[in-house]
Order: C-alpha cells, then structure tokens, then sequence
C-alpha cells in the first residue's frame, strides 16, 4: 500500500482516558532517512517504494499523519532497581496508530504527559543501538519489537554534550508492560485494571478469551512467556541492562533496548549499565530478576486473581526457564535428545569459558565444526586444562549422538550466530554516523538479519572483541 491509502487504528484508545493522553509528535528539524527496514514494511503491507519518498521521512518524523491517526502516549508505572515509580509513561515515545496488528510508535518524537523533567528526545546513538539490535534479535530467533525505519536530523539533544535528535519507528504486537498493571493496581483503579487485563488478553492471548479461568491462565501464559524469553537470553549471551518492570513485556517480547550488551568473554557476572553499581541486572542475575518482576506482577494483579493461584503460576517459573535453558544449550552443543546429566555438562563448560576468558559466541561457532581435533577451541581460552577436561567429557556425550558428525555440524551452524553485534562494533558504526557516514549501518544491519550466514566481507566481526573493548559498561543517558 502507499502511504497515503494506509488506514490506522487505535485500539488502545479504547482504553478508560486514565490509560493514555493524546498529544502530536514535535518533529524534528531537517530529518532525514538512515535506514528503511524492508521486511517489517512488507509485514505492514507498506509498499518498499514508498520507504524512500520525501513523505516517508515525514511519516517518520511524525509530520505526516495516514489516514486514522489519532497519537497518543500510554501511562504505566513500575520497580525501576526495586523501587517503586508510581508514574513514568511513555514519556518520548507517540503511539501513532496500528496496521495490520502491529502498533507503531515514534520513539524520540517529543514531549508527552509522561515526560517529567526529560525533552521526549532520543539521541542518534541510542536510536542505532535499538534500530539494529532490534532486527538482530529477530534475526536470532528472539521474540522481540521491531523498527520499520531510523531518521537523522540537525536538531540538537543536550546530553553530556550536544548531540542530534533521531527518531525509530518502532513496532510491536504490544506496548503493555508489566508496570502498566502495576500504575492502576497501585492507585486501586479496579475498574481500569480489569480493562487493561482484558485488552491485554485480546491483544497478546486471544486463545485464552472464552475460556474458564481466563485470568489465572493469563497470568500463568505470562510466566511460560518470560521464562522462555529469558532462557533465549541467557543461551545467546544476551545482557538487557535495565530490567524494570516497565521495560517487562506482557507479550514476552524483548523490549526498550538501551544499555544491553552481548557478552564478549563469557562472564556470568557481567554488568552492562554503569549505573547498575550492585549488579541486579547482572548477566547471570537476569533469570531471578524476571521472577522477581512476575511477582510485582502477581501482586498487581492481586485484586483480580487470588494469589495462591498464582503462587503457584509463579513458582514454576525455576523449573521452565531451567527447562528451555537445557534444551536450547543442547542444541548448541549439538546434542540430539536432552539427558539428564547434560545440566552438568553444561554448567563445567561454562565455568571453563569464564575461568579461561573464552569468547562466548566464537566458541560455540567453533565448536560447530569440531571433529574432535582439539587444537582450535583450546587456542580460544588462556589455558588449556579445563577445556581439555571439559571435551573429554563432551566426546563421550556426543558418542550417544546418533545423526551424523556432518548433521551435527550442520544443525550447530544454524544454531550458533557467526555474529551478534557487540557493543563494540555498534559503537564503530554509531561514530562513523555521527561524522556523517551511514555504511557500517548498512553494514551491521545485514548481519543482524542472517546472523548465521557466513559473510565472508564481514569477517572481521566474527572474531574475539579487541581487548580495550571488552565487557564495558555503558549508561543509561540516552
Ligand atoms: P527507559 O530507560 O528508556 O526505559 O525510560 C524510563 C522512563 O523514562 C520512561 O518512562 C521513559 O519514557 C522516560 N524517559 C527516558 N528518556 C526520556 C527523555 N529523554 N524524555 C522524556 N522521558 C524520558
Ligand atoms: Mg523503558
């Protein structure tokens, strides 16, 4: 479709008015396109053609408004560090309608309700971090919001410095949060709560509408969601950062990309966000926290489902996340069937990544060819004892194996990225932008779509990180 014949809904404004605040985007000055997404444009129904017209940019830029149109910025709450915040909102983010299930939202585009003491602006750095880590995440596989497109622009953001204004056109099949529920639950708006758990159901668990108990296994779906998400997030190496309940999806989408990270040497201990001084989200910590957070959860929902219910929803929560965990690790170990005592393999081979300083995703895409010849995965570490010990026990375990060495290597490179992008790498295509130059965006983008192809011209990305780069931490300022 072109844009001028694309027709928006709102179902969110159907909400109670305490759910959302209307207000138009501010575009900004001299805005213009870095990147187009083609394949969310495709699953819009947005004709590719359009994406590089002088009203796509406006569209983009909020300066254009398709037919139905109506923005608005939606309220939630949440524990931001275990504290509650009983107002944050979408406080630079302007929900400009829906297209064929999909909810698009201009993050940057200005002040709303929601935005406190903060200028509604989102600079060009964080907006390539989420532009391109969104696409890799689905490029691996991870349940996560997409981008239809990134703009530049002349006008100026103050930071620590000036810096200029960008917008991401973002997507998602929802923009519920956990901290969503927790705003009414803890104003005692019941009567908003049961709504937004209704819309929530329609939204993100159709399946669940007309049956008994909606509620509770509403509650429960959301658990298995999130455990799943996280076990996803654990096995790739990826380091959210910022783990509040208002960066928690009620779909089990990754959502909010701001200080995350991969991991570069594999460090369960790794802590991504400078301002996380106590490492509550800490690499190896993220799996605890999402319970945590599904109890806020549970207990903002409290007034609608009884809690012993729930309780028990929740404490499954452990047992899930252990058993997609096992099962996703198997495949990267290439292992046909789970075993019980595979937990175990596991657990040895990561305490030799971390204690020999082994990079995390260059060595399950080298051990996606080994033929038991040992001499390229020791080179990975600093030693070579633990990895020895650990391939002794690994040859045995693949000797149950029944599919053959070739299948195996076959099914690990599938399995296995050949690239994630690092911080680092992001952070040499986020300097080339600010100096004008757009290519490593480009770049980057098209090994975030097929992570596990091989392109031999980016080669260079999918070797251990240079050491100055090496698990840093970034801040929340963006
Ligand atoms: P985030 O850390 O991006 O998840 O944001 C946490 C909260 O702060 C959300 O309510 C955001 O909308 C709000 N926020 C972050 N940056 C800004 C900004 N520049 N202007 C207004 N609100 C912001
Ligand atoms: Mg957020």
């Amino acid at each position: 479709m072109k844009l001028n014949e694309l027709k928006l809904t709102n179902p969110y404004l159907n909400l109670p008015s305490e759910c959302h605040d209307r207000v138009n985007p501010s575009p900004l000055h001299e805005p213009f396109l870095i990147h187009a997404n083609r394949d969310v444009a495709q699953m819009l129904n947005i004709d590719t053609d359009e994406l590089y017209s002088e009203d796509f940019v406006r569209f983009v830029n909020g300066d254009y408004y398709p037919e139905g149109s109506d923005p608005f910025a939606m309220c939630y709450a949440g524990h931001q560090f275990g504290h509650y915040v009983p107002r944050l909102g979408d406080g630079r983010a302007i929900n400009i309608g829906t297209l064929n299930g999909w909810h698009l939202q201009l993050k940057g585009a200005g002040q709303t309700k929601y935005s406190r003491s903060g200028d509604g602006r989102a600079v060009l750095r964080s907006s390539i971090r989420e532009y391109l880590m969104s696409e890799a995440m689905h490029g691996l596989g991870i349940d996560t919001t997409r981008a239809l497109a990134i703009i530049g622009s002349e006008h100026s953001v103050y930071r620590q410095e000036w810096e200029k204004g960008s917008i991401v056109l973002r997507v998602s099949p929802s923009w519920v949060r956990f901290g969503t529920f927790e705003y009414f639950a803890h104003k005692k708006k019941f009567k908003e709560l049961e709504a937004l758990a209704d819309y929530a159901i329609d939204e993100s668990y159709p399946h669940l509408k007309d049956s008994e108990d909606t509620y509770i296994r509403f509650f429960t779906e959301v658990v298995e969601r999130t455990a799943k998400l996280l076990a996803q997030w654990q096995s790739v190496g990826f380091n959210h950062g910022v783990m509040n309940t208002d960066n928690m999806s009620i779909h089990g989408l990754t959502i909010d990309y701001g200080p995350y990270a991969f991991l570069d040497v594999y460090d369960h201990n790794n802590i991504c966000n400078h301002t996380d001084a106590y490492g509550r989200y800490s690499f190896g910590n993220q799996p605890n926290i999402a319970e945590w957070n599904l109890r806020a959860l549970m207990a903002a929902l409290s007034p609608m489902i009884p809690l012993d219910k729930m309780e028990h929803a929740v404490e499954r929560f452990g047992t899930l996340y252990s058993e997609h965990y096992i099962a996703i690790m198997s495949g990267k170990l290439g292992l046909d069937a789970v075993e019980e005592k595979d937990s175990d393999i596991i657990k040895q081979l990561l305490g030799a990544l971390q204690g020999l300083q082994v990079d995390y995703t260059l060595f399950f895409r080298t051990l996606s060819r080994y033929t038991g010849e040992r001499k390229e995965i020791l080179s990975l570490g600093l030693y070579h004892t633990p990895m020895h010990d650990w391939l002794d026990v690994y040859d045995k375990r693949l000797a149950q194996n029944e599919s053959s060495e070739t299948e195996r290597h076959e099914a690990m490179l599938q399995t296995n990225p050949k690239y994630v992008l690092k911080n680092y790498m992001l952070q040499e295509a986020i300097d080339a932008a600010e100096e004008g130059s757009y290519r490593l965006i480009d770049d980057l983008f098209a090994i975030a779509k097929e992570p596990f192809a091989e392109h031999p011209q980016f080669e260079r990305w999918a070797g251990v990180t240079p050491e100055e780069f090496r698990n840093t931490k970034l801040s929340c300022s963006s």
